[in-house]
């Protein structure tokens, strides 16, 4: 047996689905480990670029391809896992949800592929290899989910707020656009669960959290639990009056509600107070602009809860009021 032929015997047995393109872009390789991932048995491919339809429903190129035909600045739009700085001229490394048309199962693939040039430093070939990431990667986006999920409400938690809070001060910094920060915490509360049990109490808080969700819809808009019985709401781009809106339609909808409390003096329906603060991110520091709002809702509660308090203007006349 020649050493060409045993290396290309090696490489059909290989356990990692692997397949080799020439300098042309044409199969010369697809061995069986790649068959049993990709459902596409070699004789189909071998000789053709028909590879490409292994991994996707559309005719897109594989990374070999991408290397063989010299496009590697195009790796990062087309690819959802790419660290740039891993890849070299010796190998370029991406990961990516594949829809497997043939095996009808979405992976995600690890992909690793690298040219070999001849002596003279002509490309020869791409040797393009497969690991199937997906119960990772399953696992890693739950992790993430849990991570960032308050479990009784389903909403942000106050980790994930904080994260979402700095990347749009960052985006503001360089857009002079306004952003608003409505705070809202649940009246009497304490009161609500001793009377009711704190059971009732949970139902309680997801009955609200479904009121904020449903309020604050727009891309860019966090609804988050920021503790307890305590929600904050980002709105991104949203002027003053546009905040103070949105925050006594939430009042009004809280309290369509009617979920009972013998101890509420409104109507004896379970209310909310909400400080509402909008600033520049340019010019005013995140911390700041929540500690606005914040403030904006303590005035709420002593001007009688069931009330929006703006902390621009709180001192008016008319700022405050039961919807
Ligand atoms: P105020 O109108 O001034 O806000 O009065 P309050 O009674 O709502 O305020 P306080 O801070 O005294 O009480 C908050 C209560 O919220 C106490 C706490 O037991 C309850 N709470 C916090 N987290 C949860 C939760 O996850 N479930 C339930 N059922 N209750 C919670
Ligand atoms: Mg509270
Ligand atoms: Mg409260």
């Amino acid at each position: 047996m020649t050493d060409q032929r045993f290396a290309i015997d090696l490489m059909k047995h290989l356990v990692v689905p692997t397949f080799v393109l020439n300098a042309e872009g044409r199969v010369i390789i697809w061995n069986r480990a790649c068959e049993r991932l990709t459902g596409v048995r070699a004789d189909e491919v071998v000789g053709t670029t028909r590879h490409r339809l292994a991994f996707y429903d559309k005719d897109r190129p594989t990374l070999a391809d991408l290397i063989a035909q010299g496009r590697t600045d195009e790796i990062e739009a087309l690819y959802a896992g790419y660290d740039v700085a891993s890849n070299s001229e010796h190998g370029f490394h991406a990961e990516n949800w594949c829809v497997m048309p043939r095996v009808r199962t979405r992976l995600y693939l690890h992909i690793d592929a690298g040219p070999i040039f001849t002596s003279d430093g002509r490309l020869l070939s791409v040797v393009e290899t497969l690991r199937d990431m997906t119960l990772q990667k399953e696992a890693q986006e739950e992790l993430e989910r849990l991570a960032s999920r308050d479990p009784l409400t389903g909403l942000a938690n106050r980790r994930a707020f904080d994260i979402h809070l700095g990347s749009e001060w960052r985006r503001g910094r360089n857009s002079a656009h306004e952003l608003s920060v409505l705070m809202l915490d649940v009246d009497r509360f304490k009161q609500y669960n001793d009377r009711y049990g704190h059971l009732q109490g949970d139902t309680c808080l997801r009955s609200v959290a479904s009121v904020l969700a449903g309020a604050a819809a727009r891309t860019g808009d966090l609804v988050s639990r920021y503790g307890g019985e305590e929600f904050v709401l980002v709105l991104p781009g949203t002027t003053n009056q546009g905040a103070r809106v949105v925050a006594q339609r939430i009042l009004g909808a809280v309290s369509a509600l009617r979920i009972p409390h013998a101890d509420s003096p409104h109507d004896q329906v379970l209310t909310v107070s909400i400080g509402v603060a909008t600033g520049d991110p340019g010019v005013i520091s995140q911390e700041a602009l929540i500690a606005r709002a914040d403030s904006a809702l303590y005035r709420a509660k002593h001007a009688g809860r069931n009330c929006v308090v703006c902390a621009d203007r709180d001192e008016e006349p008319g700022e405050t009021g039961a919807a």
